[in-house]
């Protein structure tokens, strides 16, 4: 008979954990348009709560994915004053630290921005470097794509992210 191998529980400790976040926002004209941290020339800028950075809230959604802690919405949420109007490198490095106290750290993260305005490649470098300087992570362990949504139109303009991370257990 097939015996399923088990996984001891310091193997389980020991393996690296893979987050995935997404993030949605209506792009309106006259909002700023604020990505990656990078506050970009652009006629549209996403709509929402306080700064509304997409690019940032998918990336804190896949590290909190990976530590098994939720999401952004339940962490951090806008009805609680402490997070009211608080800006996403805030909850960025908030999260980071939820992440610290369990002796988590990000290793790698990737990740792809869909949106016909702003386009991302002109700004990706400085995306890129905000993104590596939270995460403690040098520049080739981050990376940052924009892509057209390549004439698939809707009636609402958008930006859709999507973010992968990897975090391995530090203790030392
Ligand atoms: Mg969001």
């Amino acid at each position: 008979m097939h015996e399923t191998p088990t996984t001891s529980s310091s193997e389980i400790e020991a393996a690296p954990r893979i987050g995935l976040g997404t993030d949605r926002h209506r792009m309106v004209v006259g909002r700023p348009c604020l990505l990656g941290g990078v506050s970009i020339d652009c006629q549209v800028g996403p709509f929402g709560h306080s700064d509304a950075d997409a690019i940032l809230h998918a990336l804190i959604d896949a590290l909190l994915g990976a530590a098994g802690l939720d999401d952004i919405g339940t962490l951090f949420p806008d009805t609680d004053p402490q997070w009211k109007g608080a800006n996403s490198a805030d909850l960025l490095v908030e999260a980071l630290q939820l992440l610290s106290a369990q002796s988590l750290h990000p290793v790698s993260a990737d990740i792809t921005a869909h949106c016909d305005r702003p386009k991302i490649g002109p700004h990706r470098a400085q995306i890129r470097a905000n993104l590596a300087n939270w995460l403690g992570l040098p520049l080739d362990r981050v990376n940052i794509k924009g892509k057209t949504l390549e004439g698939v139109t809707t009636d609402v303009e958008y930006i859709d992210v999507i973010a992968v991370v990897l975090l391995q257990n530090h203790r030392d």
